[in-house]
C-alpha cells in the first residue's frame, strides 16, 4: 500500500487538522510501505530551527513512522519550501526533487507538488524563481526566528489577500504545461496537489490514455489520502 497526501498546511491556528494528521501516521500510514508527502504539510516553514508548535510534535511522529521502516518521501510545496535538511535528517524523511517519477504497477508516474504546473500565475513563478535560489534562502534563514515568524504571518495574510483577487483560471493548471511536463517525464500518469480541487483528470496524451490526480487539501473535518 501506497499513500499520497498533500496540502494539509498545518499550523498553529488549526490544531484539528495536526491532530487528523498524527492520527493518520498513527494507523494508516504505519500499515503503508510508503507515504508521499507532495508538499504544503506545513502552512509555513521559516526554517529546520523552528520548533514552535506543531513543528516539534509533527518531527517526533515523523521519526516514530519512519523508525518503524515505513518509507516517507516529502516533496516541498510553496509553503514550506525553506524545508532542509535538517529536517529531513531529524525526522528520516526522504526529500525528492520538484519532479520525481516512480513506477506504479507497472506505469510510470510522475510526482509534483503542482504550483509549476499553474504557468499562468506569472507573478508567482517569478517570485518562485527568486525564492529558490540559494542566495535568497541564505538571506533569509539568516534573520532571527521571531522576525522570520512575524514575516510568515505577514505573508500568509497577503496571500489569502491576493488569492481573492486572482481569478479561478489563474490558479489552476495550465493544460498544455501539464502535457510538456508529462511528455518531458515520458509518464501517462501524473499525481499532484496544490490547487485544492480534488479530481481524477482524464486525457489522450500522443494518442495514450493518460491520468492527473489532483489530491484534496484537509481541513478540520480531516483529509482525503490517495491509496494505491
Ligand atoms: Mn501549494
Amino acid at each position: 500500500m501506497i499513500l499520497f497526501i498533500s496540502d494539509l498546511h498545518l499550523s498553529f491556528d488549526k490544531p484539528q487538522i495536526t491532530h487528523h494528521f498524527i492520527h493518520f501516521l498513527q494507523t494508516k500510514a504505519k500499515q503503508a510501505k510508503s507515504v508521499y508527502i507532495l508538499g504544503d504539510l506545513f502552512d509555513a516553514w521559516v526554517g529546520d530551527d523552528d520548533f514552535t508548535y506543531p513543528n516539534a510534535q509533527i518531527r517526533h511522529e515523523l521519526k516514530k513512522l519512519t523508525d518503524s521502516g515505513v518509507k516517507v518521501y516529502f516533496q516541498r510545496g510553496n509553503r514550506d519550501f525553506l524545508i532542509g535538511d535538517r529536517f529531513a535528517h531529524e525526522t528520516g524523511v526522504i526529500l525528492l526533487e520538484d519532479y520525481v517519477v516512480i513506477e506504479l504497477e507497472g506505469e510510470k508516474t510522475l510526482l509534483t507538488h503542482g504550483d509549476l504546473l499553474c504557468s499562468d500565475d506569472l507573478a508567482y513563478q517569478t517570485f518562485r524563481v527568486k525564492s529558490r535560489a540559494l542566495e535568497w534562502q541564505q538571506n533569509v534563514l539568516s534573520k532571527p526566528l521571531w522576525l522570520r515568524l512575524l514575516a510568515a504571518r505577514w505573508y500568509r495574510l497577503r496571500s489569502f489577500l491576493h488569492k481573492q483577487k486572482k481569478s479561478h483560471y489563474v490558479m489552476d493548471v495550465n493544460q498544455n504545461t501539464v502535457e510538456n511536463v508529462m511528455q518531458k517525464y515520458q509518464c501517462t500518469r501524473l499525481i499532484h496537489g496544490h490547487t485544492h480541487q480534488p479530481a481524477l483528470h482524464k486525457f489522450q496524451l500522443n494518442g495514450k490514455k493518460a491520468q492527473r490526480f489532483v489530491l484534496s487539501d484537509w481541513n478540520n473535518q480531516g483529509g482525503e489520502v490517495l491509496i494505491w
